[in-house]
């Protein structure tokens, strides 16, 4: 049988972003590649990050682009997605749950477009604290690779990371997978930078549990197996559970993490909680498993709302009432309205207060952070400031 997981270590949740092709997936695999020689963790090949969520089941646990490591200090989850689109996507919805993030940014090419989104989204959603990989440093002259640094840490100024202070780390991704020693060395130092600048988070364990729902999928003869970050509490096997909205009323039948076992998740957690007696379609991504009777879902809420300019992805003209775009809350994707108080608009750059109504119901509260999309691009951002009973 499997070996369950113990917790040795505090355990974090980072991933990489950035704009396409800058070299996420490559240094994620040197990563795993690096640590695997330094203190035998497992090698995770390119092309088994860089693949479609349908291809990576294992076990029960499905998580599309996690990969798992340890460092002396501490146990991670690092996530790292294949399309810009799925990227924004995923990280929006399940930012909340990010202790940290790996930037990484071509020195070849500097700042791109998704660079920038990707910075913006972060600090929306409240990722506290960023590293800079600094990539394909082997390819790039010193001169060009000095001013990308600096643009990168006037980025970060700009969207209140503390630039000035932020580490930026000069690597190779593809050189630390060939082996090259100076390269590997690069890595570990990254890897230093995230063990020393992102603090161990306080993970609030003392609230009833919460999971966004990001997978579902069947094990055979197991029954219907859910998969995301655990946002808040603890959950222990044959804790009861309810899906808010559908009338489901369940109880947990199993708990793993990373394909292995595990007495008690908590808080930050990536999990798969087996659900007795759910159909498969019963449950789908977007909804939350929450302890009963601990959230009701919402259709209408107020919020502060930055709509995005044109320079940063953002639209070119002014939102108004009527505006009808999709909201990303947690791992949920719904059409709503926006309502800014009679003829009042909204130009790209601006934040405003907005009344919003959702198309269909889902927990809401204070605090939470939300992206707004049109055509699959990202508009604009917010955070609920109150929700309407
Ligand atoms: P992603 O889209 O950000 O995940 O980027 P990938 O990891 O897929 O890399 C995009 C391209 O850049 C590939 O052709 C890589 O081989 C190349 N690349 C990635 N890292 C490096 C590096 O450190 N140096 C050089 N020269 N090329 C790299
Ligand atoms: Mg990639």
């Amino acid at each position: 049988s499997k070996q369950a997981y113990t917790r040795t270590k505090p355990h974090l949740n980072i991933g990489t972003m950035g704009h396409v092709d800058h070299g996420k997936t490559t240094l994620t695999a040197a990563i795993t590649k690096v640590l695997s020689t330094r203190s035998g963790g497992t090698f995770v090949p390119f092309d088994r990050i860089d693949r479609a969520p349908e291809e990576a089941a294992r076990g029960i646990t499905i998580n599309i682009a996690h990969v798992e490591y340890e460092t002396e200090t501490r146990h991670y989850a690092h996530v790292d997605m294949p399309g810009h689109a799925d990227y924004v996507k995923n990280m929006v919805t399940g930012a909340a749950q990010l202790d940290g993030a790996i930037l990484v940014v071509s020195a070849l090419d500097g700042i791109m477009p998704q660079t920038a989104e990707h910075v913006l989204l972060a600090r929306q959603v409240g990722v506290e604290h960023i590293v800079v990989a600094l990539n394909k440093a082997d390819a790039g002259d010193d001169e060009l690779t000095e001013l990308v640094e600096l643009e990168v840490r006037e980025l970060l100024t700009a969207h209140g990371y503390p630039g000035d202070t932020t580490p930026v780390v000069r690597v190779s991704g593809l050189r630390a997978l060939e082996g090259d020693p100076r390269w590997t060395g690069a890595v570990e130092a990254l890897l230093d930078a995230v063990d020393t600048c992102v603090p161990t988070p306080v993970r609030y364990t003392g609230a009833p549990f919460l999971l966004p729902v990001e997978n579902v999928l069947t094990i055979t003869g197991r029954g219907t197996v859910v998969t995301g970050a655990l946002e808040r509490g603890t959950v222990r096997v044959g804790d009861r559970a309810e899906v808010p909205g559908t009338g489901i009323h369940t109880v947990v039948t199993g708990l793993e993490t990373f394909g292995r076992p595990m007495e008690e998740a908590e808080a930050g957690d990536n999990v798969a909680l087996l659900l007795r007696g759910v159909a498969r379609d019963a449950v789908r991504r977007g909804h939350v498993v929450a302890e009963p009777g601990s959230v009701t879902p919402r259709r209408r809420f107020t919020a502060r709302l930055l709509v995005l300019p044109a320079a940063e992805g953002g639209r070119r003209t002014p939102v108004s009432t009527g505006y009808r775009p999709q909201f990303y809350i947690r791992t949920a994707d719904i059409a709503g309205g926006v309502d800014l108080g009679g003829a009042a608009v909204a130009a790209p750059g601006e934040t405003v207060t907005a009344e919003i109504e959702l198309d269909r119901p889902v927990p809401l509260e204070t605090g939470l952070g939300f992206a707004v999309r049109e055509g699959g691009r990202t508009v604009g951002a917010g955070t609920v400031t109150a929700v309407a009973d």
